[in-house]
């Protein structure tokens, strides 16, 4: 598995779904299960649109801060040519 495989597999792993419970009115607005607002636009309210944007945030900043470190290690290499 590479690294960028194994990235891949934790950001997977650390997306969060929207909470639903039994009762559909306490659930997130957002959850497949979620209270109908016909009348509002809905909005997450259990805090995983913000953790999630925050994981998609992380992924992309060590995929970049990664091939950032292998382009240094590439150049490192030509200069010892
Ligand atoms: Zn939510």
């Amino acid at each position: 598995m590479t690294f960028k495989d194994s990235l891949k597999l934790l950001k997977d792993l650390a997306i969060r779904e929207h909470l639903t419970v039994d009762d559909p009115f306490y659930s997130c607005p957002l959850s497949s299960d979620g209270p109908y607002y016909d009348d509002l636009e809905p909005e997450c309210n259990c805090g995983a649109t913000k953790h999630n944007a925050e994981v998609e945030k992380m992924f992309i900043e060590t995929l970049l801060a990664f091939e950032d470190e292998i382009e240094n290690i590439h150049f490192e290499y030509l200069n010892d040519l």
